[in-house]
Parts: C-alpha cells; sequence; structure tokens
C-alpha cells in the first residue's frame, strides 16, 4: 500500500472557557449537512458550543478527517450514507478517549479552502463549515507544509480498556478474548434498516462474555467494551498482552445488490489462510482489513508492522492454525444447530485481526445485516443471546478436548 500523505492541517477554535468546568457536559453536535457542488463543497456540523477542531487531509484513499473533542452526536443514523459534490459519504464517532472523529472521503484529491466556526443565534451553538474545492493529485502530495497530525499515543488508548492494568493472570484458567469489530467512528456493515455492525457485535459480545463467566473456569476479556474505535494492531496487542489462548472476532457481512441482499444470508466461520479459501471471502478480508482507513488512521506504517507480524505469523501459525481449524470445526456444528448458516459455512482468508502469534483465532460473520431477515433477527436480545450460548459450548468443547489431549 502506497504512503498516505497528509495534504493539510488546519486547527481552530471559537469560544473556549478559559478553564474547563469540572463538571461541564459533553458537547453535542446535532445537525450534519452537506451543501455546494463538485467545484466546492461544504461540511457543515452544528455544535452545541464552541470546540477546538483540528481539521486535516489523507491520502489513499482522499480523505478528510476533522478531530474534535468528546461528543455527542445527535445526528439521523443514516445521514453521511449519502454524499455530494466532491464528499462520497461520511461517518463519525469516537475514535480515542476524548476524542470524537469526523472522516470525510472525497472523490478525489481535495484542499480545506477555509474552516471556520460562527455562532448560530444568540445561544452557545456554533456552526462549524469546512469548505473543500478539488486539487490534483500532485498539488496534493507536495503539501502545504503540514505536518502529519499524531495519532493519540498508546497511553490514552490504552486507559479505554479500565481493566487492562489487569490483574494476574490465573494461570490455571484458559483466556478468551472477544473481539466485537468495528466501534466508534468505524460503524461496520450498515444495514438496510441503518442497523449498524458495530452494535450488533457488541451485544453479542456482551452475551459472550456473560455466558463465559457463567460457565465458569475462564479468563474472559474483550478487547473493546464500549462504541469507540479500537484499531486491528491494537486489538493484536491487546491479545498478546492478555496471553489470550483463543481470540473469537465477532462481525456481520452484507452484500450489495438488491437480489443478493434477498438471497444472501446466514453465518460464516473464518479461520487465517495466506491464500483465500475464495474470491468472497478474499474480498471479505479486503473489507475488515480495510477498518484503520475508514477510522482516518494514516497507512504509513501498514508495511512495516505487516512484514513484523508476518514474520511471527510464519513461525507460529502452524501449531495455532490446527487449534483454529479445531475450534472452527466446533463452532460451525455448535453454532449450526442454533442459526442459519451461510452456504459454505467454514471458510478462510487473510484477515489482518487473525494474524495472531500465538492464540487459536477465529472470525465469526454472524449474518448479513444487508438481509431483511438476518438484520431484524440479528438485533434482538433472544437472538444475540442464542448465538452467545452456541459460541459459549463451542468454547467448553474445545478446551475440555485440549484439557483431555494433554499429557
Ligand atoms: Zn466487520
Amino acid at each position: 500500500m502506497a504512503i498516505a500523505t497528509a495534504g493539510m492541517t488546519i486547527a481552530l477554535t471559537m469560544g473556549l472557557a478559559a478553564a474547563p468546568s469540572k463538571v461541564a457536559a459533553k458537547a453535542e453536535a446535532t445537525d450534519a449537512r452537506l451543501t455546494g457542488d463538485k467545484a466546492s463543497t461544504t461540511f457543515q456540523l452544528t455544535l452545541s458550543e464552541g470546540l477546538m477542531v483540528q481539521a486535516f487531509t489523507l491520502a489513499d484513499p482522499y480523505r478528510v478527517i476533522l478531530d474534535l473533542p468528546d461528543l455527542t452526536f445527535q445526528l439521523d443514523p443514516a445521514v453521511g450514507q449519502k454524499g455530494r459534490g466532491l464528499v462520497t459519504a461520511f461517518r463519525y464517532g469516537l475514535f480515542a478517549e476524548n476524542k470524537s472523529r469526523v472522516v470525510i472521503d472525497t472523490t478525489g484529491p481535495v484542499k480545506i479552502t477555509s474552516a471556520a466556526m460562527t455562532r448560530v443565534g444568540s445561544g452557545k451553538s456554533v456552526r462549524l463549515a469546512v469548505v473543500l474545492s478539488p486539487i490534483d493529485a500532485a498539488s496534493f502530495g507536495a503539501g502545504t507544509g503540514a505536518t502529519r497530525p499524531q495519532e493519540p499515543d498508546a497511553g490514552a488508548k490504552r486507559s479505554l480498556r479500565a481493566d487492562k492494568k489487569a490483574t494476574p493472570r490465573e494461570r490455571s484458567k484458559p483466556v478468551v478474548v472477544i473481539d466485537p469489530g468495528h466501534g466508534g467512528i468505524d460503524p461496520g456493515a450498515i444495514g438496510i434498516n441503518n442497523v449498524f455492525e458495530k452494535t450488533i457485535v457488541l451485544a453479542v459480545a456482551k452475551q459472550l462474555e456473560s455466558a463465559l463467566i457463567k460457565i465458569g473456569g475462564y479468563d474472559v476479556k474483550m478487547t473493546r467494551t464500549d462504541d469507540v474505535f479500537v484499531s486491528l494492531d491494537d486489538r493484536l496487542e491487546y491479545s498478546a498482552a492478555d496471553d489470550a489462548d483463543l481470540f473469537i472476532s465477532l462481525h456481520a457481512d452484507s452484500i450489495e445488490g438488491k437480489k443478493f441482499a434477498e438471497s444472501v444470508r446466514g453465518a460464516t466461520i473464518y479461520t487465517l489462510s495466506d491464500k483465500a479459501s475464495d474470491e468472497q471471502s478474499r474480498l471479505m478480508a479486503e473489507k475488515e482489513n480495510a477498518s484503520d482507513l475508514i477510522a482516518g488512521i494514516a497507512s504509513a506504517n501498514q508495511g512495516a508492522n505487516d512484514q513484523v507480524q508476518n514474520i511471527l505469523f510464519d513461525l507460529m501459525k502452524r501449531e495455532t492454525s490446527n487449534f483454529s481449524a479445531d475450534f472452527s470445526h466446533v463452532l460451525a456444528k455448535r453454532l449450526g444447530k442454533t442459526i442459519t448458516m451461510s452456504r459454505i459455512p467454514r471458510r478462510s482468508a487473510g484477515f489482518k485481526v487473525l494474524k495472531q502469534s500465538h492464540a487459536p483465532s477465529v472470525l465469526i460473520e454472524l449474518g448479513y445485516v444487508s438481509n431483511q431477515n438476518d438484520e431484524q433477527q440479528m438485533t434482538t436480545a433472544a437472538w444475540q443471546s442464542k448465538v452467545a450460548s452456541s459460541i459459549a459450548a463451542a468454547v467448553q468443547i474445545y478446551f475440555s478436548k485440549r484439557t483431555a489431549e494433554r499429557p
């Protein structure tokens, strides 16, 4: 992947209190809209008060990123799915602790012509207006002397997991890491009735956590417990730090096209492989691996990280891949008794989040949010708890087999 270029950075503030009040309520974003055309497009965000905003552009793919303090987004869930002018779509959400982000996808290289906040009415409300105009790729790359904005440091990200300064591991208990996909700024797949993948998988993850705790005998960890973005690297890092014995990543799929949306449904279990089992799985992995780009993380470091991971992966894969396959086998059986499975329920592809150095891992696509039946079911607590119980039962079978095999 090409090195991403930060085109330009603009920072602005308005109406900031001299000293932040200790009991200040969270600011709200109450309206977001696009105006203009292909010559000049304006992104507008109405905020309950003046805030510090940092705006910058990124390439590969071309995006405009707005970083703001932690906000409550009171917006129509469908807003941002329809583009206008130079903008194809935008999304918003929590990016890291105390940091919200808006990611605006553009049709090509753009420059931020202006970014300003103006008061709305007589209250504290302000309207942020970011004006974009087209620019050629060469000028975009040359940039405007702006530096790449810093990603939040590891310390800040880490503190999002309250349980992180972990209790020392109880060696006798296998560690199960549950990984609800996406979160915060990255909604994942969006259903036909605007249900977000990130919401469904978090609900199932929490049910699975409870089910495993209820069974007992496991040390259960989660890569996220809130609607917050967690990068793929961090998910891998958490799993390694927790010394996982099993890593379960939860996702939900979607498929384009009305005809497919009506007929394609059911769950699929993926394990890691260098070469995808089929073209559909390869595309699936590509889509899931794009999570960091969707959240507006520059791809500059990706090459180096991937290399390190590939080395680890090569060293360990033989041992762990057998265990991953074992679990996938048990899981397909259990899950197949409970919910609709896809036509080929066990597949493999190069999912980044499954590139664990030591933990056997699977990624479960629970169903298709693009399918009316699947989407409706997946939002019900009854379905979520049924799925969680099946996965928990598979975990139990898997570990009891491994214990029995041990000399
Ligand atoms: Zn996903």
